[in-house]
């Protein structure tokens, strides 16, 4: 059983500005299995919170299942910033793919192809680039900006807009694979979610899909490559979504699970980054809880969140 009492409640701020938030908190809570972390989005309701506290329980709980590999590979992720900065963050993170932040509100096309083109400058023309859209786009706008941002060769895009009848027409009309992230993560059933003519790639991340176990069974549900991306959980929710990248029978593709530089603090001091491009598989001892504790508001938040999700 998990002692929500002892429940730790976190706090950080963000590097950069990312997914419209500047501060990333959450909750880690114990179990006889090790440490679990809840830490849904502010935007996500109790309902579609329930998923996220049940990767906690499991994580707490449970434990995952066996890894088939030691390391996981993963890609650097680029916020929306200058290509200066997008250039730097490439070169120095080690890895060989990058993931790069598109259609940010505020930002032009221009803004978008100039920083994709200074992450090829900065990987060279082995490394790997996909973006990530976030469903801003509509399908005419999508198919432009793809043509546009594929002149420096796209892996794939995540996500270029809303829904699965939309992907699906956008995916007639380009070349470049199509990965889709929320359509999966903030469906009612991410089972039956049904993507045969929507998408190339499935994006899984632990705690909105319930747990490494139940995102293993998506996976298998949609029979698609997949990759593990993270919620910009601390390395204790990081270390899930390692355990669901080396359970997987197959990773054809990085992980986007190097996020924890994108926060300005952590739990540990031996956060899950990237060495050479991949992440070690290990469990993660959060001995900084009492660095990174959130200040009482933010905590009376959280337990209030804790009691609704389990209510
Ligand atoms: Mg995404």
């Amino acid at each position: 059983m998990i002692d929500t009492d002892g429940a730790r409640v976190w706090s950080v701020p963000m590097r950069t500005r990312f997914r419209g938030i500047d501060v990333r908190d959450g909750v880690l809570v114990q179990g006889p299995a090790g440490w679990g972390e809840f830490s849904p989005f502010w935007d996500y309701d109790v309902p579609e919170s329930r998923r996220w506290w049940a990767a906690a329980v499991e994580a707490a709980c449970a434990g995952w299942p066996a890894p088939l590999r030691d390391t996981v590979p993963v890609n650097v992720t680029v916020p929306a910033v200058d290509p200066d900065r997008a250039h730097a963050i490439v070169t120095a993170s080690g890895c060989r793919t990058a993931k790069v932040k598109v259609a940010e509100p505020g930002q032009t096309s221009v803004d978008d192809v100039a920083r994709v083109e200074a992450v090829r400058d900065a990987l060279g023309p082995d490394g790997a680039i996909r973006v990530d859209a976030n469903a801003a786009w509509d399908v005419d706008t999508a198919a432009t900006r793809i043509r546009e941002l594929d002149r420096v060769g796209l892996e794939y895009v995540e996500q270029p807009v809303a829904s699965l009848a939309e992907l699906a027409a956008l995916r007639r009309r380009v070349d470049v694979r199509i990965a889709a992230d929320e359509v999966v993560r903030r469906s009612a059933d991410p089972l039956r979610v049904d993507l045969r003519e929507a998408a190339d790639v499935v994006v899984l991340k632990v705690q909105p899909l319930g747990g490494v176990r139940a995102a293993l069974e998506v996976a298998g549900a949609h029979g698609l490559p997949c990759v593990v991306s993270s919620a910009l959980e601390s390395s204790v929710g990081i270390a899930a979504g390692v355990a669901l990248a080396a359970a997987l029978p197959e990773l054809p593709f990085a992980c986007g699970l190097a996020t924890v530089a994108l926060l300005d603090g952590d739990v540990t001091s031996d956060p899950l980054v990237p060495v050479d491009g991949a992440l070690p598989v290990r469990a993660v001892t959060p001995d900084r809880l009492a660095d990174v504790a959130a200040g009482p508001e933010v905590e009376a938040r959280w337990r209030a969140r804790l009691d609704a999700v389990r209510g």
